[in-house]
């Protein structure tokens, strides 16, 4: 296998082996560096060792199934993670959303379609890797490899659904996103709990990130959304 390291690695886990051979294949072919683990031990195995830029998961795997290796690997990285799932039911997708999947694709699915969702998805993750992995917006530094943040050099701790919703707001310091747009990013496309859910959210993280410091860097835009900026 090619080892450069401008390549952009993808873990395929996938159980069924002419399936995991052909989507290795499909990658290879389009520049991707691939390997195939094909049952969620092994997953979640090779996911720790390993620096990934994406993973691709199937859901239904001897050992442990694709949500629970979602949640494993979730532990410990922010690695960009697709499910993959022959099962059409919505609860499967709130499942794996609530996993901590970042995207889901039906089996069967279309190879280019496929490739479409990763290229997204990694171009997405890209421009959230600039400076080192490490969003900064005034003294207030997030740090998605880690997942950890610090304003002034003290740490602050997050849940993880706080952390997603600093995150993206980091990841687009300076612009104005709607609530609906968050609620989609953060919570998923299906989401249908509480309505004023990232209000709520805003409030926990503006206790955390903004009323210990003199400077607030969570801003209200009323009646249209939300925004992160120093000033
Ligand atoms: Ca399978």
């Amino acid at each position: 296998m090619d080892e450069r390291t401008d390549m952009q690695r993808i873990l395929v886990v996938e159980d069924e082996a002419s399936l995991a051979r052909a989507l290795q294949l499909e990658l290879e072919h389009e520049g991707y560096q691939v390997q195939v683990a094909g049952n969620g031990y092994e997953a979640v195995a090779r996911a720790s060792e390993g620096k990934w830029d994406l993973i691709l998961l199937d859901v239904m795997l001897p050992g442990l199934d694709g949500f629970e290796v979602c949640r494993q690997v979730r532990k410990r990285s922010a690695v960009p993670i697709v499910i993959l799932t022959a099962r059409e039911a919505l609860g499967d997708k709130i499942t794996g959303l609530d996993a901590g999947a970042d995207d889901y694709v039906a089996k069967p699915f279309a190879i280019q379609e496929l490739l479409a969702r990763i290229r997204a998805r990694l171009r997405r993750s890209g421009a959230a890797h600039q400076d080192g992995d490490r969003l900064v917006v005034g003294d207030l530094v997030v740090c998605r490899d880690t997942h950890t943040v610090s304003r002034g050099g003290r740490p602050i701790a997050l849940t993880r659904r706080e952390f997603d919703l600093l995150a993206y707001l980091a990841e687009n310091a300076g612009l104005v996103l709607t609530r609906d747009a968050i609620l989609n990013r953060v919570w998923g496309f299906d989401y249908y709990g509480e309505t004023n859910i990232v209000e709520v959210y805003i409030r926990y993280l503006r206790v955390k990130v903004d009323e210990p410091f003199p400077v607030k860097l969570l801003q209200t835009v009323r009646g249209v959304g939300y925004t992160l900026r120093e000033s």
